[in-house]
């Protein structure tokens, strides 16, 4: 019998509670606007791990559901990164946006928002570039390299067939026009540990992108991410990323690799990372479902089906609501929710113990270090001493003063950076 969690059950590793004035409102919503893909990635958490939450949720959020979040956006007052996701979003058309970023202007005039959407691109024209640009929505495109790698995984529901041509196609149109240019983002790429890791680097930066974002494949202590095998002290991952660190570091080309940018600043003192793998800092995140229901990252889908159900819901309750949720919590629990080897790590404020997902054992619950540790330790390792390198000893020994640092409290002020969704 499993004994997977649902989100009633306290679990272990939980903090006990958590300071109410620690708490950050949601800076960050990703709006699952559509419950449905054109695609079936193989390895995508909301059709093909643990959760099959997806096909209770009505297939597109209503227009009742954006206008409760708008106003639960203005309630709050702050700057909020409002991200158009799925599922597939580009398959509700271009007028679901125009009325959908109507409400958000309609309800928050006083808010500056900062619009954005994942896609796969694939349903991507000319008259998406227009609507996007005159909209304001800023586009991240899914793909995860060379025609080989990306068509191992990201096929076409019902035909199995590869979608990278297609989403070349629609980067190529993205970036002939100046519209297009202006909202292309970057690139997102679920890392595959078996290609080869320097020809998936090389083929964005020739197809000109500017910005990668990597992403490693979701898995836990139970289900492992493909290419980790326990116990767990392989480094198939860091292995994987080592060699684009190196060739980026020499010369980046101009192009931004979040995960590497991040992992330096953090290196450096910086408090909180906008990638989410990353620091101990509050995840000041919410996944909006299609439905209105209000649930945590959406990489807890990777642990158990139903886990991210909150039984919380825009339609009828407050935003602060969250904070009665444990799993809400530990993503704000910083320090306090690490596992204790995390704790005593020399990387804690910098590798942050991983994401929630990753760090799930039946036996600890969400008490350990993420499944990724070696990997994480061997990658900073290489990056804190590739960086050392570059820097005269002074200024590694500051770099050193800034690693045992630890990052100011979020009661002190300031607040949590925004994600690279
Ligand atoms: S490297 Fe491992 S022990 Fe250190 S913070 Fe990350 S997960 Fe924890």
């Amino acid at each position: 019998m499993s004994t997977s969690p649902t989100s009633s059950q306290m679990m272990p590793g939980m903090p006990a509670r958590v300071s109410p004035g620690k708490l950050f409102m949601p800076q960050v919503y990703i709006m699952k606007v559509a419950s449905r893909c054109n695609l079936d990635c193989k390895y995508c958490y909301m059709y093909n791990l643990a959760d099959q939450t997806w096909r209770k949720q009505p297939r597109k959020m209503s227009e009742e559901v954006l206008r409760a979040v708008a106003r639960k956006v203005a309630l709050a007052g702050t700057p909020a990164q409002i991200i158009f996701h799925g599922g597939e979003p580009m398959l509700l058309g271009q007028d679901y946006y125009r009325r959908a970023v109507q409400i958000f202007r309609e309800e928050c005039p006083k808010v500056r928002l900062n619009f954005g959407m994942q896609t796969n691109a694939t349903l991507l024209n000319d008259a998406w570039v227009d609507t996007l640009y005159e909209l304001g929505i800023g586009v991240g495109v899914s793909l995860d390299g060379p025609e080989d790698v990306n068509d191992a995984n990201r096929v076409y529901r019902g035909s199995g067939s590869g979608s990278h041509a297609d989403v070349v196609g629609a980067v190529r149109r993205l970036q002939s026009s100046e519209k297009g240019s202006k909202v292309l983002g970057g690139a997102l790429c679920v890392i595959n540990l078996k290609q080869d890791p320097l020809r998936t680097y090389r083929h964005f930066v020739e197809l000109g992108f500017k910005r990668i974002s990597f992403l490693p494949m979701d898995g836990t202590y139970e289900s492992p991410p493909p290419g980790k095998v326990a116990p767990f002290e392989d480094t198939p991952l860091a292995d994987w990323l080592i060699p684009i660190f190196d060739e980026w570091f020499q010369n980046s080309q101009g192009v931004v690799v979040s995960l590497f940018e991040q992992i330096i600043q953090l290196i450096f003192g910086a408090r909180g990372s906008y990638v989410d793998l990353l620091s101990t800092y509050p995840k000041a995140l919410v996944v909006i479902e299609t439905d209105g229901g209000i649930e945590p990252t959406d990489s807890l889908k990777s642990v158990a089906d139903g886990l991210t159900k909150m039984g919380l819901n825009v339609l009828h309750n407050d935003m602060e609501d969250i904070f009665t949720k444990d799993l809400f919590l530990h993503l704000q629990a910083g320090e306090e929710g690490l596992a204790p080897k995390c704790k005593s790590c020399v990387y804690k404020y910098v590798c942050g113990g991983g994401l929630l997902a990753h760090r799930y054992s039946e036996r600890n619950g969400f008490d350990n270090p993420t499944v990724y540790c070696a990997d994480m330790y061997k990658l900073l390792g290489h990056i804190e001493r590739r960086v050392g390198e570059s820097l005269s000893p002074e200024l590694m020994q500051r770099l050193r003063t800034a690693m045992a640092r630890p990052p100011v409290a979020a009661r002190e002020g300031g607040s949590p950076p925004a994600l690279d969704a």
